[in-house]
């Protein structure tokens, strides 16, 4: 039943979104030459009412579904609050705004005081991380319209191996750092500009997106939530945060009987197994263990920060203004205005002083300069505290969630046989 329940959806949601695409009503008029349609990634202008219902959707939501977690925990009322989340935040309201994507206004807004963070956003960006402080990520479990698509059609989900998880878990931390540097230099939001099932909730938009939304989907089938947990630069917060929170979703509140039920019943490799009297032992060699990883790690965020920063040009590319300077100073004086790209004859007839444009261009790849050595330095850290948890040792009798890891999805609770 539960099964029937979840490829009705799946149909559903692909149909949807197949179907609008297909049935264009008004296809693109055909311009002669090379000019191509510019995708906007600038949703509509909402009315005011609709910020203060989204808000305060939001809100009864989460609070709704960390009250069904940790009180009720009922993985039945998880799953149709997800499917609430999917049409509302996602089919209904276009994806946006999205607590994934609201970091970036966040961060544009650190570094450019001129830039006006809508409330909605800064609500968005921290009710989830207040929330999984106390409770852990009952955002993800089935708030987040990302998630929720995920989680519904994880139809046949398999076990990764560990070190596939450590590896490609990484990819959410460079993926942040990215996404940070381009909105703070305010060249780009790339975690809208690239979500790859926003197609599917606006019906709209690149191909080649929705290709890559459409694989993830597939892959999601039997690989649980791979945007979650390989991607989602959010995730790495909430799942930071998640750590120390208070009063996390737990299963068997320490009366497990080791039956393993649970850690059968977890499709994201969320639950830590006991680590057995043997491994208690050797302490001394994880602490040699720990001081070498903490010698290497300094080393680590130079080498990486000083490789990442050798490519601040290229990252500094995607910014308009830089491409425009370059394009700017290459440009052949004597040649005819008629065969001018279309933005150097924007530029040209909007009367702005050239010189300014490269003051400009000179100034962001500056700070691209000094954002990408603290990218290459976060990426160091990052691998250098990867390799020093692994060697953390934290003795447990029994099966556990992993708090940072765990999207309270309850799933593991029924199969658990104490109650
Ligand atoms: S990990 Fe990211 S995409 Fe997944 S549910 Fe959480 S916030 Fe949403
Ligand atoms: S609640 Fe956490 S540990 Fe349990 S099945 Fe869901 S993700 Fe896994």
């Amino acid at each position: 039943m539960k099964h029937k329940i979840k490829y009705f959806f799946l149909i559903l949601v692909l149909s949807v979104s197949t179907f609008d695409i297909i049935a264009q009503r008004f296809p693109a008029p055909e311009f002669e030459g090379d000019y191509k349609i510019p995708q906007t990634q600038i949703s509509k202008v909402q009315p005011v009412f609709f910020e203060y219902l989204d808000i305060a959707v939001f809100l009864a939501t989460l609070s709704v579904i960390t009250w069904v977690i940790i009180k009720k925990r009922s993985r039945k009322a998880v799953f149709w609050i997800s499917v609430f989340s999917l049409l509302y935040f996602g089919f209904y309201r276009n994806g946006c705004i999205c607590p994934v994507g609201s970091l970036q206004n966040v961060s544009m807004a650190l570094f450019h005081p001129e830039y006006t963070i809508p409330v909605t956003a800064i609500i968005f960006f921290i009710a989830p991380l207040g929330f999984t402080l106390f409770f852990g990520r009952t955002f993800c479990a089935g708030v987040c319209p990302l998630g929720a698509i995920q989680d519904i059609i994880a139809l046949r989900p398999v076990s990764l191996k560990p070190w596939i998880r450590y590896v490609f878990g990484l990819i959410p931390f460079i993926y942040l750092g990215l996404a940070v540097l381009y909105a703070a230099t305010g060249t780009d939001f790339i975690i809208c500009r690239y979500d790859p099932f926003v197609e599917f909730f606006r019906h709209s938009g690149s191909s080649l997106i929705f290709g890559i939304g459409g694989i993830l989907l597939v892959t999601g089938i039997f690989v649980a939530r791979p945007y979650c947990r390989f991607f989602c630069p959010y995730g790495v917060l909430l799942n930071l945060v998640s750590r120390v929170s208070r009063r996390h979703l737990s299963i068997a509140n320490g009366k497990c009987v080791n039956c393993r039920l649970c850690e059968s019943a977890c499709p994201f490799d969320a639950i830590d197994k006991p680590t057995g009297l043997e491994s208690k032992k050797d302490n001394r060699g994880l602490v040699k263990k720990m001081m070498i990883y903490g010698l290497i790690t300094p080393v680590l965020i130079l080498v990486t920060g000083w490789s990442v920063s050798r490519f601040h040009g290229e990252l500094a590319h995607v910014n308009f203004k830089v491409r425009l300077a370059e394009e700017m100073m290459t440009i052949d004086k004597n040649i005819n205005n008629a065969t001018l790209p279309d933005e150097i004859k924007a530029f040209q007839s909007s009367g702005s002083v050239v010189e300014n444009l490269y003051r400009e261009a000179a100034s962001i790849v500056y700070r691209f300069y000094v954002g990408s050595w603290i990218l290459g330095g976060f990426i160091g850290l990052v691998f250098g505290l990867t390799l020093a948890r692994l060697t953390i040792f934290r003795y447990r009798d029994e099966y556990l969630t992993n708090k940072g890891n765990c999207y309270s999805c309850v799933r593991c609770v029924p199969y658990c046989p104490i109650k």
